[in-house]
């Protein structure tokens, strides 16, 4: 199971790992492939009957259902083709509403030569530092072909793009998203309400709330530059972006595990359950196929444990005390020679044993920690903030 992390919880040598893998991605040409992917899936209406062949109605891969089960699978391939050339290595989510909370965030640790490098400078705003530096983007032309671009290097406009939006989603606002009943509703699109995917893709509003882009929406118009239009997987934060709006999806269906994927059938195509989805790299994977994310091979550290393996290792510990117990009854067995209990002194440390096994099971499952199914991955003390 890969064990997904926060950014800021990478050791440093975990982080230098998911930098290398990205660049090495980007050498050999495959970085591109999903950039050339997600503008393609952008560019490609999905109508109803009835409705204008218009992607900025609805597309592929957003402004409808497919929205959360397209970017699911999306980023599970990234993160297959991340360890086909760095085994280990998992993609890590950038909590932006954690950012949010600070005085600056623009001054966050992601934005710094050690992690993914810093807002944009000079007259075309390119990243100045960073891993991702001397990056070719790749652009679309009038014709709408993708070429790259003249000058190397990554735009990026935190919270000062005209064209975007000053301040990030903060913690309030993904704990209302997480609040709403229905994940999706007729007629599928930015209007649809109630709606957790239209809220947390962005378009959806509570009355009170100014126009503007909320959630999924208003980052990408924060970070701004090269995040803005469908080639937005030009800058690796994409990535790191849609981690963490899939680990919130993956919190709603944890909450609320009797609402199912809607629609099951009679919406746009490539938004029904069982229907393909387009460009992907794999064909012929459903919005159905990446309801289980732990089915499809990772998990979030900010999940619980899996339960049915923790009544399983406390099972164990008990029986292990219980075991115990019964060696430190009066008439166990005593040495020939001596005469000693010495089932005695092994039942005492085996009740021991067990006792300490437990606490730190019930202490573990409190925390949330899943390490120890990965022990590989286990933090190596090297983080780079704090
Ligand atoms: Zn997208
Ligand atoms: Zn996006």
């Amino acid at each position: 199971m890969d064990y997904r992390k926060n950014i800021y919880s990478l050791s440093l040598n975990e982080l230098n790992d998911f930098r290398e893998a990205v660049n090495l991605l980007k050498a050999n040409g495959t970085y591109d492939t999903f950039i050339e992917r997600h503008h393609h899936a952008m560019m490609h209406a999905t109508p109803m009957s009835g409705e204008p062949n218009n992607a900025n109605i609805r597309n592929a891969a957003h402004r409808g259902p497919a929205f959360s089960p397209w970017h699911r699978q999306e980023l599970r391939e990234f993160e297959l083709a991340l360890q086909s050339v760095k085994p280990g290595v998992t993609l890590p989510y950038w909590d932006w509403a954690q950012d949010a909370a600070l005085p600056d965030p623009t001054a966050a640790p992601l934005w710094t030569d050690a992690y993914i490098g810093g807002d944009g400078a000079g007259p075309n705003n390119l990243v100045p530092d960073g891993p991702f530096k001397d990056w070719v983007a790749r652009i679309e032309t009038s014709t709408g072909a993708l070429v790259p671009r003249s000058t190397p290097g990554i735009v990026r406009m935190l919270g000062r793009d005209p064209l975007g939006f000053p301040t990030l989603p903060n913690a309030a606002e993904v704990t209302d998203s997480l609040a709403e009943g229905v994940y999706d509703s007729a007629p599928w699109r930015t209007t649809s309400t109630p709606s957790f995917r239209n809220r947390l893709e962005g378009w959806l509003r509570r009355p009170a709330e100014p126009p503007e882009p909320r959630m999924h929406n208003r980052v990408h118009t924060w970070v701004g530059g090269d995040m803005q239009p469908g080639t937005s997987p030009n800058d690796p934060v994409f990535f790191l972006h849609h981690c963490n709006i899939d680990r919130i999806w993956a919190q709603w269906q944890a909450a609320n595990p009797g609402l199912p994927y809607v629609p099951a059938s009679g919406g746009p195509p490539g938004h029904n359950a069982t229907d393909p989805m387009l460009y992907l790299e794999v064909a012929g994977v459903t919005p159905n196929s990446t309801l289980d994310h732990h089915a499809m091979g990772y998990t979030y550290d900010t999940e619980p444990p899996i339960v049915p393996q923790i009544r399983l290792e406390a099972l164990a510990w008990a029986w292990i005390i219980i075991i115990g117990g019964l060696m430190v009854t009066p008439g166990g067995i005593e040495c020939i020679r001596c005469g000693r209990a010495v089932t005695r002194v092994l039942g005492v440390v085996s009740m021991a044993l067990g006792v300490l096994g437990l606490v730190s099971q019930t202490r573990a499952g409190r925390a949330g920690v899943t390490q120890r199914f990965t022990p590989q991955q286990i933090d190596v003390k090297g983080d780079m903030h704090s």
